[in-house]
């Protein structure tokens, strides 16, 4: 089996970042999504690159009366009231025109147009499974709702990134209940273990800052044999695209070619190289964020034809990898 590479991307507009930034703080990144997202998609095209748009169930909606109607009986009841998504809802908008935070109907219906990509599930509320007040029951409802919309939509969820990477072991069995067969777990380092929010230490943030740079947790790729093809697949990370970054610009070159070299080194072993971000992460300077991805595409498109090294959603990755 040849190497692949995956691309998840976490679409989740405001309900990603509500508890922590404020709209006006992050606006920029927000309202820009629309237009990242299209370009992405036009990318894709001329690269030949297939993503996972791992996407927030309550997106779907095309208006309040909908959204209303689509939220589960059991809600989480986290104890940092911080993170309950439900409180924002008296304030959300009556329509996507109105609102282009909280509702992306027209954007998933964009993405639907080409079949070569995924639509996966980054949770209905952005659940965070490792948090404290929710649990099992709020949990199976959030995959309910989600489980309902999707049909509407003509949506089948096969796979799941789990919000902040708050990967509960435990509810994995649920997730396979509903139809899904794979997630993306963190990498194999440290550095990078499931915690709940406030538990990650400030050296280890500075140090998964600084591994973006410099090679700290080495590549993080890995064979297909390897994975753990349990029911549901746990296909790790490899690394997050850190968004441009104007005061350290000088140093964007390290980070695309710690990049770079992984996914070289994942085409030469027939491996797997995994990397993530957020659309809203390329809203604010959009044009250095897309110079950098083309840098990475450009070279995928040299180990794809020397290596035959390919891009594949998770789900096709998951078919693969089970074949085998
Ligand atoms: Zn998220």
């Amino acid at each position: 089996m040849n190497g692949l590479f995956i691309i998840s991307l976490d679409f989740e507009l405001n309900w990603g970042v509500f508890d922590s930034m404020s709209v006006k703080e992050y606006n920029e990144n927000l309202k820009n999504v629309p237009q990242v997202i299209k370009r992405l998609l036009d990318l894709g095209e001329e690269y030949n690159i297939n993503y996972t748009f791992a996407t927030v169930g309550m997106l779907f909606n095309q208006n309040k009366e909908e959204l209303l109607n689509s939220l589960p009986q059991i809600k989480p009841e986290y104890i940092n009231e911080k993170f309950n998504p439900y409180r924002i809802i008296e304030n959300v908008g009556d329509s996507e025109e109105e609102d282009k935070i909280h509702y992306a109907k027209s954007l998933i219906e964009q993405i639907k147009e080409y079949p070569n990509h995924e639509i996966a599930s980054h949770t209905f509320s952005h659940f965070y499974c490792k948090e404290l007040g929710q649990n099992v029951r709020s949990f199976e409802d959030d995959l309910k709702s989600f489980s309902n919309v999707a049909n509407k939509n003509n949506v089948k969820l096969n796979s799941i990134v789990f919000p902040k990477n708050q990967i509960n072991e435990s509810y994995l069995s649920l997730c396979k209940k509903y139809g899904i067969t794979s997630y993306r777990g963190t990498e194999n380092s440290f550095l990078y273990k499931p915690k709940a929010q406030g538990e990650t230490a400030l050296s280890t943030r500075f140090l998964r800052f600084l591994d973006s740079y410099v090679n700290i947790s080495g590549s993080n790729i890995y064979k297909p044999k390897d994975l753990n093809k349990g029911e549901i697949i746990n296909i790790p990370s490899s690394r997050f695209l850190r968004p441009f970054n104007k005061k350290l610009h000088f140093l964007e070159n390290y980070k695309i070619r710690r990049i770079t070299n992984g996914i070289k080194k994942a085409a030469e072993t027939n491996s797997i190289y995994h990397l993530w971000w957020h659309p809203h992460n390329f809203g604010k300077n959009l044009e250095e964020n897309f110079k950098n991805l083309e840098k990475i595409f450009m070279v995928y498109n040299e180990v794809n034809k020397n290596n035959n090294y390919s891009s594949v959603t998770m789900s096709k990755a998951h078919d693969l990898i089970k074949k085998k």
